[in-house]
């Protein structure tokens, strides 16, 4: 039974262009650890205790755990663990820094060049759905905190702390399951075409076609990569707090400029591959592949400080009302400030 799965595994792999599972279990429970415990204190407290970073990170691998949970499945949701970006900086044609605002649009872009989303990945959509997502489950959060403490009857108090209460632990869930896109993309062989071997694009520099991927972000974080060594190359935030809601077209440019900065690091991280860093304890791939784990523990801690800052600015409810609105007394706290409780 375990051959014929792991048959099965193989022939899927040989289907799917990137199927491995980015950073491995122990790199992607440690970069959503790492962010969660880097949590400034302005954030609410639930997402920043010690039982909430465990949840955090050990929901980082799950995302790599759904693989393989059927044909439907993983059709349309593996291809946005990555992004086939050419050394020519773009997607099949598509540019990254012209990326399309929505997988529709970037689906029709595609389309003129004979590929789609799950042929060249969509990453950047994982993670700004994601960050959409966190940000509303912020603005919910907000105002039924508030309400639960505000509303003049006891009732209506209790209805709404245990809307918080559910607004918690879905936040929770949807914070760490996010986590898992945001690390994929600091994962270098996740954003680029040369994803398990540099393959057949011109080679002038005689780069390995050895099978690395698995080599690098599993089998070598393994061995080699502790907390320490990269804590110490976690970046200081570097993010605005926005003054407004902030735009697609802002959040797709911090999106792009990050995997920009991860797809700098292809060709440093073949450097090291072809002459065997990975295969050993070598002291430039430790350094190399800390640095990437640390670029997305202060990625995903700042776009997730980010999100809680910029849920200020949403409205909630139908009919909506701002959170602002509701934080600021003008809105009436009854049991239609909230779809769920009417
Ligand atoms: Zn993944």
């Amino acid at each position: 039974m375990k051959i014929r799965i792991l048959a099965v595994a193989a022939s899927l792999a040989l289907l799917t262009p990137q199927s491995a599972l980015a950073w491995g279990s122990k790199g992607h429970m440690m970069i959503n650890r790492l962010a969660a415990t880097g949590f400034p204190a302005a954030m609410p407290a639930f997402v920043r205790t010690p039982d909430a970073v465990r949840e955090i990170a050990a929901l980082g691998p799950e995302e790599d755990l759904l693989k393989g949970s059927g044909v439907s499945w993983d059709a349309d949701y593996d291809p946005g663990h990555y992004l086939d970006l050419g050394d020519d900086g773009k997607v099949d044609g598509v540019s990254l820094s012209a990326l399309p605002p929505t997988m529709k649009a970037y689906a029709l872009a595609l389309e003129l060049e004979h590929a789609t989303p799950w042929s060249a990945g969509y990453l950047p959509y994982s993670i700004e759905d994601g960050f959409e997502q966190m940000r509303d489950d912020f603005a919910y959060w907000r105002v039924e905190a508030y309400a639960a403490q505000h509303a003049k009857a006891a009732a209506l108090r209790r209805g709404f702390a245990i809307e918080r209460n559910l607004r918690e632990v879905l936040t929770l869930r949807d914070l760490g399951v996010w986590g898992h896109f945001v690390a994929d993309a600091c994962q270098p062989l996740h954003v680029t075409v040369h994803f398990n071997g540099w393959g057949h694009y011109p080679n002038p520099r005689g780069f390995t076609q050895a099978p690395i991927h698995s080599l690098f972000e599993s089998s070598f974080v393994n061995r080699y990569e502790t907390d320490a060594l990269v804590e110490a190359r976690v970046a200081p935030n570097r993010m605005l707090a926005p003054q407004h809601l902030l735009s697609q077209a802002e959040i797709g440019s911090i999106v792009e400029a990050y995997l920009r900065g991860t797809g700098a690091a292809v060709v440093p991280l073949y450097e090291i591959a072809s002459k065997g860093g990975f295969n050993r304890d070598d002291a430039a791939a430790v350094r190399f592949t800390a640095r990437q784990l640390a670029r997305g523990v202060a990625e995903l801690r700042d776009l997730s400080n980010l999100a809680w800052q910029d849920s200020l600015y949403v409205s909630t409810g139908y009919p909506s009302h701002g959170v602002s609105d509701v934080l600021a007394g003008k809105v009436p706290l009854n049991a239609k400030l909230l779809a769920g409780m009417q």
